[in-house]
């Protein structure tokens, strides 16, 4: 295990990865939890530590179905011109939520925002962790309909490609409309839905 930042798999294999960030939430995750079973599909989800406390259960459903969790680090606060103790804290701590959850393996990060300073990258560097960043991120907390969405990360996809999309942090109506859309769609142009452990492999 070693410090490295990933945006996408390997670009020659129709894989793909689809990831949700700031959950889990009781009524959005479980939802998008349906769309994924309907399709026998795996996902991976960067749950935020204060959520994953709160919703420890929901946390053990995510892995009981066969998705991944990874470290969303634990306020969701940013993590540029923070000091060490700040950044150490924010990410031991969810780590250590998501283990006594009975999260197994090997716990990837991904930053808040998806930024880091020079400070936070030597924290995570000493920490040795893989960051999880992403080459397809619609934005969809900015999207006013599911189609927007939709069309957005199609435009985007391409082997390899890490697909963001939020199942926390707000209303997410449409992101978990734009799932049951999405991952139908993907399959038939051939993809294949793998979980970030597997996509970086
Ligand atoms: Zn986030």
């Amino acid at each position: 295990m070693a410090y490295k930042i990933y945006r996408h798999g390997n670009r020659k294999e129709k894989n793909i990865a689809l990831t949700f960030d700031d959950g889990p939430h009781p009524l959005f995750t479980v939802n998008i939890l349906k769309s994924l079973a309907d399709h026998n599909i795996k996902a991976t989800f960067f749950v935020t530590g204060k959520e994953a406390r709160e919703h420890s259960e929901l946390v053990r459903k995510i892995i009981s179905e066969g998705h991944e969790i990874g470290n969303h680090s634990f306020s969701h606060k940013s993590m540029i011109f923070r000091s060490i103790f700040f950044l150490i804290n924010e990410i031991e701590k969810t780590d250590k939520i998501l283990k006594d959850i009975d999260v197994k393996g090997e716990i990837y990060f991904r930053p808040p925002y998806g930024r880091m300073d020079f400070i936070a990258r030597m924290v995570l560097r000493k920490m040795r962790k893989k960051i999880i960043l992403w080459n397809n991120g619609p934005k969809d907390f900015k999207c006013s309909s599911s189609e927007k969405i939709v069309d957005k990360v199609l435009k985007k996809l391409k082997p390899g490609s890490i697909i963001v999309l939020h199942d926390g942090g707000g209303d997410r109506s449409i992101t978990v409309q734009a799932v049951e859309k999405l991952v139908p769609e993907i399959l038939s142009r051939g993809y294949q839905f793998k979980t970030v452990s597997e996509l970086i492999s």
